[in-house]
């Protein structure tokens, strides 16, 4: 079986694998993320201590240049995150290995992921949407990851305010845009406290949550049109709001969008992640394998 090296490059830290599937990895080592000289150093250092690899994927944060016909393709477009505006990240990986090179977004990544061993299997068009310290999304479609433009940025959708909620949001592009109203940093400034502290603000906090993150979901239904909506990220554990967010979709959607995949309250449509925190290197090694197999976009 075809060994992969698999990077899943985080804002914080870079998690690195070498496998063929995400239950049978040989070695993982996980990396923090400093200068992309060093870190990518050390990830390189990491994947040629084991071997022999067939090919490499990294499912990286973004903005990414992923234009194969761009000059700077490979490479973080600019990025608030201090060092990494235009940093190359596949031309490292060439120069050391002489390998395939997959190379997408850690969301496009986790969305591979989940479709070959998660929560995804079987479907041709569907997304992944993780909520935590930001708010990301990528998806694929026909079986293809979803590129374009650039990428999706799924985070940033302008979304309705909850006529109750005089928080203003805290994007620095857009205030209260998705990411600026519902990531955990969002939450955190909004209540001024931790979750586990809510105590009985925690329904009036769902409720927000939910409206934005519902109204976001019912958007990218009537958008995208996916069979499916996979929803992770550390702020999707907060009790109850997967329910409230559903509740949400489908009171939005006001029963337009006829589908069966949409009946008993969207519980098979609007999903949590299968592979958990695995969902990323899973996705590093899809995309080292459709590399290895000439698929790069
Ligand atoms: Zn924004």
């Amino acid at each position: 079986m075809a060994i992969h090296g698999s990077i899943e490059g985080g804002g914080t830290k870079f998690v690195c694998a070498i496998g063929s599937s995400p239950d049978d990895l040989q070695a993982v080592a996980t990396i923090p993320t400093t200068t992309p000289e060093e870190t990518l150093s050390r990830a390189i250092s990491f994947l040629s201590r084991h071997g022999p690899l067939d090919a490499i994927g990294v499912a990286m944060f973004g903005p990414l240049d992923l234009d194969r016909s761009s000059a700077t393709y490979g490479s973080v477009r600019a990025t608030p995150k201090p060092g990494w505006s235009g940093a190359e990240i596949v031309a490292p990986f060439q120069e050391a290995f002489g390998l395939p090179i997959g190379f997408d977004t850690d969301v496009n990544g986790a969305a591979l992921g989940e479709g070959r061993w998660g929560a995804g299997r079987g479907l041709g068009t569907f997304l992944y949407v993780t909520v935590g310290t930001g708010i990301g999304g990528g998806g694929v479609i026909d079986g293809r990851p979803m590129h374009g433009l650039i990428h999706p940025e799924i985070g940033h959708l302008r979304i309705p305010r909850h006529p109750e909620d005089p928080f203003p949001g805290r994007c620095s592009f857009h205030g209260d845009c998705l990411e600026g109203l519902a990531a955990g940093p969002a939450l955190a400034e909004r209540w001024g406290r931790p979750v586990e502290d809510l105590g009985e603000d925690l329904d009036q906090a769902v409720a927000f949550e939910a409206h934005a993150l519902g109204y976001a979901m019912a958007n990218l239904v009537l958008t995208v049109s996916p069979e499916r909506i996979i929803l992770g990220g550390g702020v999707m554990h907060i009790p109850g709001l997967l329910d409230a967010t559903r509740r949400q979709m489908v009171e939005s959607l006001g029963g337009y969008v006829d589908a069966p995949a949409l009946g008993d309250g969207a519980a098979g449509f609007l999903v949590a992640p299968e592979l958990g925190d695995r969902s990323g290197i899973a996705g590093g090694l899809v995309l080292a394998e459709r590399a290895s197999s000439g698929l790069n976009r």
